[in-house]
């Protein structure tokens, strides 16, 4: 927590304003659309994962409808397909990125659509905090009339060409997690330059109650909108982001001088253009042997560090599901690692970390 939380919350409680609306929600979404450009509307919701659900609702998303997911991310960046009876077509990386490739994306739509199927739309994902190829994916989404979703839920405080992530989808998403690089505990956002989409998101994260003095209901709505209490901690961590991204960008820039090319070890340097949060510090090792043996020879020193994400086209839950892929993000599955990257790392505990990896290999 940065300090200032605990006094938003404090001021929810004493007006009384414990429900999921109230000053803190205006605010805090107030202090995202600022950040991220004016212009843009915020949704304040429960999840990062209600805010996709609400986002495929939003663009007309339902059953048997096809929908092009980045496979190399979290679960949660699918799941919501499969809720609204949706099919996920998986695409697999590019390695500038490591987020969706274009050309993979294409080759899709492509195939689709000469299979009579008109896919509803595309999830792309800045996994870690690097974006991904935004000019490209725009360019393919536009050409195919298919709407991006911008899950954006690692990105807050990365941009692409000055352009702040978050800000780069037809409806992007935010989370607020307690693992990501700002929190409300739990919580997310539904970020649009379309006020109707935020509008009717906030209708929807709401049980959609029509306007009529007693309960009416002419759709289905979910129960997704953030609390107010929530929202302070959200209004005070905003005060610190770019705080935290500096922290995050140094971890990096620690790991990278101090193993950079030991061993060959690989670090992903940002193209031109790309700035990331660097929300996790990730590194590839030679082979799936090498990166076990340093995960492993961190473990015994009570330090954590995971693989990366395991590309959604291997996971059991969706082997049945299409995927174009080439191999890329299976490899990085097979090679990466994710180290240690707390905004609150001392420079002690990066040295032990680095020097720890060095001996394992030496
Ligand atoms: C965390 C995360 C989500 C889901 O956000 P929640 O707030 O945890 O529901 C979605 N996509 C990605 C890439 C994430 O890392």
């Amino acid at each position: 927590m940065g300090g200032t939380e605990q006094d938003y919350v404090r001021e929810a409680f004493e007006t009384n304003w414990s429900a999921p609306l109230g000053p803190n929600v205006e605010m805090f979404e107030k202090a995202l659309e600022s950040y991220i450009e004016e212009g843009t509307h915020a949704a304040a919701l429960s999840s990062g994962t209600g805010a996709i659900h609400l986002a495929l609702d939003l663009l007309g998303v339902g059953n048997g409808d096809e929908v092009l997911c980045q496979s190399f991310t979290f679960s949660a960046s699918a799941n919501p397909i499969l809720y609204l009876g949706a099919k996920p077509i998986f695409i697999d990386s590019e390695s500038d990125s490591w987020n969706i490739s274009p050309a993979l994306l294409e080759k899709a739509i492509l195939s689709r659509i000469a299979n009579g199927i008109q896919p509803k739309a595309i999830i792309a994902v800045h996994l870690y905090g690097m974006p991904y190829q935004a000019d490209a994916i725009l360019e393919i989404s536009k050409r195919f009339g298919i709407p991006v979703i911008e899950d954006s839920a690692e990105a807050l405080g990365s941009n692409f060409n000055g352009q702040k992530c978050g800000s780069l989808g037809d409806i992007s998403i935010l989370s607020f997690n307690g693992n990501k690089i700002i929190t409300t505990s739990g919580g997310g956002a539904l970020v649009s330059k379309n006020k109707e989409y935020r509008d009717k998101a906030i209708f929807l994260s709401t049980q959609a109650r029509d306007n009529a003095p007693h309960y009416q209901h002419s759709q289905i709505g979910y129960n997704y909108r953030m609390s107010n209490v929530l929202a302070g901690i959200g209004r005070g961590q905003m005060e610190v982001l770019d705080e935290r991204v500096a922290a995050r960008r140094n971890n990096y820039e620690f790991y990278k001088e101090h193993l950079q090319g030991f061993k060959g070890l690989d670090f992903m340097e940002e193209r031109p253009g790309f700035f990331s949060n660097r929300w996790l510090s990730c590194m590839l090792t030679p082979s799936y042997e090498i990166r076990e043996k340093i995960r492993l020879s961190l473990m015994e020193d009570d330090i954590e560090s995971r693989p990366l994400w395991k590309p959604l086209h291997m996971q059991p839950v969706f082997t049945e599901h299409m995927h174009f892929t080439d191999g890329t993000s299976e490899e990085l599955f097979q090679k990466g690692l994710c180290l240690p990257s707390g905004s609150n790392l001392s420079t002690e505990d990066l040295t032990r970390i680095t020097s720890i990896i060095k001996k394992t290999l030496l």
